[in-house]
């Protein structure tokens, strides 16, 4: 993905475009696995403030750029919810992978989850998939 491309994403989620906030979404874009708060706070560079960290991550949030993904020991990381086409609503459908030798999490991009209606009168508001194993660099 391009510089231009993450403007326009920016853009299309009615998002300022800072140099944090480039930064950030460079740094999920570039990532082969979701990031932990660590994670971020280690590799970003435009800023060391705590507090703007945590609040870029939670409009990214709002804005349905990224999305949680709960790792071995129970923490959130965040990973990437990008459609192809910027202007696309985001939707987070897909399984996750958790490595029992590094321990990242992986999208499952192509692992789509089954659309669950109500289900005898249950209403299912959140469906999670989480496949377990060794991921290619650990095989
Ligand atoms: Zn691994
Ligand atoms: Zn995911």
């Amino acid at each position: 993905m391009t510089k231009q491309h993450i403007q326009d994403y920016l853009k299309a989620r009615g998002l300022r475009k800072t140099a944090f906030r480039i930064e950030l979404l460079k740094l999920f874009l570039e990532s082969k696995h979701s990031l932990s708060h660590q994670d971020i706070r280690r590799k970003i560079t435009s800023t060391q403030d705590k507090v703007t960290i945590y609040r870029g991550l939670t409009t990214f949030l709002e804005k349905g750029l990224i999305h949680k993904v709960l790792d071995a020991n129970q923490v959130f990381r965040y990973a990437l919810t990008i459609e192809e086409n910027p202007e696309d609503a985001p939707k987070h459908n897909h399984a996750h992978f958790l490595c029992k030798e590094c321990h990242n999490t992986f999208c499952l991009y192509e692992v789509k989850l089954p659309e669950y209606k109500d289900v005898d009168g249950f209403q299912v508001i959140n469906s999670k998939l989480t496949l377990e194993g060794y991921c290619p660099d650990c095989i």
